[in-house]
């Protein structure tokens, strides 16, 4: 078997433990003789998955007890639609931070929800600069966010330009001034602690941080679901998924197995704490490679920005970025090409991705410069 290092911006990398254990249980699931894929979601062995995969996000996560931990399907881009389907009542106002793409997206589903129910969704601050690109996110004190906005709404890491919020302070919240706080943490989930009590509601698709795909993670506080709008359908109301545990209707099983496993996983590794130190040391070691290389790497991202997840730099030009991905894949390094609308080189560092191959991948980085 010859694994490659995997830098994959998501789907992604997953914790080789996990893999190998998903393949032994595979045909014969705790003795029941057969998958875990092929059990009823109403019956006893998968309920007991279910149930634990619930129970360890709340532990690893220290998630409050008057929050509501819920699986659902869709992806993030769901969210981005479901949020002000649910809090963007007719007459409302909701407030945007845009840094990136998916920021630009959320707004836009947004804005379609609003015009067909009289509400509003403004941009609370925005990043983008001459070129249309970002590479900053607007600090916390410049949002503009009126006091009686529904909610508002940004993303902790902009997985496409490299830009996070919250490296080394607490994540931007308005929520102790009464603003309810949403963040889309789809690729920054579970990348260290974080204090759940300050936002409304979080949400990640699973395939970075947690999981395959197919799956999405919602933490909410139950008090801001029960605003939610009753009049859309149910399937879309987030307190029917809280309310009936996550099996409203059929589960995606084999993802949430997965993530329970991906949990585990945390756990051993020593919890949030252990995740966080080595996912610093990973980052340190490419962006050190970037600082030595004499401007031959140049991370276009604010330096006190810069994401800790995904990595993003430019060579001298795009010939030479060519190059340097068919020679890292040639070397066993995959997944390393920026996405198509920003170009250059992502570097992402999920946590399933080993220290050893963001060292090895560093070294490289340097004997090609
Ligand atoms: N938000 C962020 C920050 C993302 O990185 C992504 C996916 N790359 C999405 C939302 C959209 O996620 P999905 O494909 O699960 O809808």
């Amino acid at each position: 078997m010859n694994r490659v290092f995997n830098f994959s911006a998501g789907p992604a990398a997953l914790p080789l433990e996990v893999l190998e254990q998903a393949q032994r249980e595979l045909l014969d699931f705790n003795g029941t003789g057969m998958s875990v894929m092929e059990q009823s979601h109403r019956g006893k062995a998968y309920e007991t998955v279910h149930m634990r995969a619930i129970s360890r996000v709340r532990r690893v996560m220290k998630v409050p007890d008057d929050y509501s931990v819920m699986f659902l399907q869709g992806g993030a881009s769901m969210q981005f639609a479901q949020v002000p389907l649910n809090f963007l009542g007719a007459g409302s106002r909701a407030a945007y931070v845009v840094n990136g793409t998916w920021g630009e997206k959320a707004l836009g589903e947004a804005k379609l929800a609003a015009a067909s129910r009289g509400a509003e969704a403004l941009i609370a601050a925005t990043s983008k600069n001459s070129k249309g690109s970002y590479e900053s996110a607007p600090p916390v004190a410049t949002w503009s966010v009126a006091s009686d906005v529904a909610y508002v709404h940004y993303a902790s890491n902009e997985t496409i330009h490299g830009i996070q919020y919250g490296i080394d302070d607490a994540l931007p919240s308005l929520e102790a001034r009464g603003i309810a706080t949403i963040c889309d943490m789809s690729s920054d989930m579970l990348w260290r602690p974080v204090n759940v009590a300050d936002f409304s509601l979080i949400y990640a698709g699973a395939q970075k941080n947690l999981g395959p795909s197919g799956v999405t993670l919602v933490i909410a506080k139950r008090k801001f679901l029960d605003q939610g709008d009753r009049a859309i359908p149910k399937v879309l109301q987030y307190r029917t998924h809280d309310e009936a545990h996550s099996l409203y209707n059929t589960p995606p099983t084999f993802a949430i197995y997965l993530v329970d496993l991906v949990l585990g996983w945390i756990e051993k590794q020593g919890g949030l704490d252990a995740i966080e130190r080595t996912n610093r040391a990973k980052a340190s070691a490419i962006y050190r490679a970037i600082a030595a290389s004499d401007g031959f790497y140049r991370c276009p991202v604010a330096a006190s920005q810069r994401s800790l997840m995904n990595v993003v730099f430019r060579l001298p030009d795009e010939a030479a970025e060519e190059a340097f991905v068919a020679k890292a894949e040639k070397a066993g390094f995959v997944g390393l090409k920026g996405h198509r609308s920003a170009g250059g080189i992502r570097v992402s560092l999920y946590n399933a991705v080993t220290l050893e191959a963001a060292e090895r991948l560093a070294a490289f980085m340097l004997s090609a410069v």
